[in-house]
């Protein structure tokens, strides 16, 4: 199911559009459309003793469960000028991106309303500021990375595996890094 299997008519005048590989275009006037993830942008934000700072979701998708702070690129925005805008909207920390963790797939809530997402991660660490959850985050704790919360309590699909790889290496890399 992808984002555009719906799509019929062009948005702009309403004409027949033609679906040519994740890809629309209108003959009438020219609109074309692709299929992307959307991109975020996200931080596994952590502490002088190596705590990595998690969100509770307020909201769904996946209310309740632990996500890493972060969200959704706006349009033409620097990944890492959205990343401290992220940070700061939603933990009130001003931030500073260090290392880049990585890009992960996955989608944004499910069935047809599921959204395609390309997950950017970079390690933070904060520069000014209290940890305070806002906007779409109920709650903002530290957890030891030997102690995070189990698979069930994480949100989304690629977060789990992510952050244990991530944390599995972290904890291997030398003191002092
Ligand atoms: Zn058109």
């Amino acid at each position: 199911m992808g984002v555009l299997d719906g799509w019929r008519y062009c948005p702009r005048c309403g004409s027949p559009l033609v679906h040519d590989h994740g890809r629309v275009e209108c003959g009438a006037c020219g609109f074309v459309h692709y299929a992307n993830s959307a991109p975020t942008a996200s931080a596994f934000v952590l502490d002088d003793g190596g705590h990595v700072l998690l969100a509770r979701r307020a909201y769904e998708p996946d209310a309740g469960l632990w996500d890493v702070p972060g969200g959704f690129l706006e349009e033409g925005e620097d990944p890492l000028e959205g990343l401290r805008r992220e940070l700061l909207e939603e933990t009130g920390l001003t931030i500073e991106p260090g290392k880049f963790v990585g890009a992960f797939t996955d989608t944004y809530g499910d069935g047809p309303r599921a959204t395609a997402v390309l997950n950017l991660v970079w390690e933070a660490s904060i520069v000014a500021g209290e940890p305070a959850p806002a906007d779409d985050v109920s709650q903002l704790r530290w957890f030891p990375q030997s102690a995070l919360p189990s698979d069930e309590e994480l949100a989304f699909r690629w977060l789990a595996p992510s952050l244990r790889a991530w944390a599995l290496a972290t904890r291997k890399a030398p003191k002092g890094r």
